[in-house]
């Protein structure tokens, strides 16, 4: 009798135990976004579900090799990164699972999605030129080809080739023209850069201002946050404009930050509650508000700055294309000589 009773106070200390470690579902991130860009979207997702949001921020290319050694032990759920091309890498290394592209055919435009739906982009990275207004005019500008004639010669800043926004700026380049024009145009562009590529974007607008270059091929948000940034940031900034290259032809270079499902995700189903939370105008806007990128949900720009630079065509090209020819990129860019 006495051994019974135990038995059914284990049997009820131990449902308390499991009610209580089920009482609040978990989601696991591994994030490369820097944490101030994510987390308060995070932590609003893990307040309206009532649920646990864990972050693991850290570089891409370690949480790719993290997923890899984890393997099927992965505490993972999903995977964030700033590009399409590491995503595509994640892809490849058969590390997330497709959740079925067609429940987000209304959240944003296709191109902006794997085409197998294995992950989709969140927020449009917008890569236009920079100019000095006292030193070009807008109407000598027209496309990133057009960096590469010999009228820019040593007139042009741009980061380094190991950089993933260049190696998708260059993938698109080939998605669009092909390798050996590419080539071509890689080969005669860094004959035109006014120095050796270092530093970052903000580095590069920095570098247009001080008179050491007339034009910088940067991602639109690190100009938007110098502008809202420090008064010396601010004045630097200020005097550079913003020319939105290949309206002409095929739109200006975007890139994405995106979102996937992990292959051995413990709760695929909240990381697509997630997905889905990220799409609604309230999240879209705040990557606009707070984060200074385009959402990739249209007509929702609310960002004075951002709506001073006025709307622009942006490449329709599929972004899976920027990671299908990332490596043909990193190739075109060693042979041209672009450090
Ligand atoms: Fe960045």
């Amino acid at each position: 009798m006495k051994y019974q009773n135990n038995s059914v106070i284990c049997l009820f200390l131990c449902a308390c135990l499991a009610q209580s470690a089920h009482s609040t579902e978990e989601l696991n991130v591994y994030s490369a976004r820097k944490e101030a860009y994510i987390k308060p979207l995070l932590d609003q997702f893990a307040e309206a579900n009532k649920v646990t949001v864990n972050l693991v921020t850290s570089k891409a290319d370690a949480l790719i090799q993290r997923l890899k050694s984890e393997a099927e032990n992965t505490p993972a759920d999903v995977l964030i990164t700033v590009d399409a091309g590491r995503l595509h890498r994640a892809k490849q290394a058969q590390l997330l699972q497709a959740v079925g592209r067609a429940r987000f055919a209304q959240s944003a435009p296709a191109q902006y999605m794997d085409p197998e739906g294995y992950w989709f982009g969140l927020s449009l990275r917008a890569r236009p030129l920079v100019y000095h207004p006292q030193r070009v005019k807008p109407q000598q500008l027209s496309s990133y080809q057009a960096l590469a004639n010999q009228a820019w010669s040593k007139r042009i800043c741009i980061r380094s080739s190991n950089n993933i926004y260049n190696q998708s700026l260059v993938a698109a380049m080939i998605a669009h023209h092909g390798i050996d024009n590419t080539q071509q145009w890689a080969n005669r562009l860094v004959k035109n850069l006014a120095r050796n590529p270092q530093g970052g974007d903000r580095d590069q607008i920095k570098a247009v201002v001080a008179g050491q270059c007339d034009v910088a091929v940067v991602n639109t948000y690190y100009l938007a946050k110098m502008m809202a940034g420090s008064a010396e940031e601010k004045a630097v900034a200020d005097q550079v404009r913003v020319f939105w290259a290949n309206q002409d032809t095929h739109g200006t270079h975007v890139n994405v930050s995106g979102i996937a499902v992990t292959k051995y995700a413990s709760n695929p189903a909240l990381a697509i509650k997630l997905i889905e939370f990220l799409y609604t105008d309230q999240a879209q806007s705040w990557y606009g508000d707070v984060n200074m990128e385009y959402p990739v949900r249209s007509g929702i720009v609310t960002h004075p700055t951002l709506i001073s630079w006025g709307e622009f065509k942006a490449d329709p090209l599929a972004l899976d294309q920027l990671g299908i020819f990332n490596s043909d990129a990193v190739k075109i860019m060693d042979i041209a000589g672009w450090k």
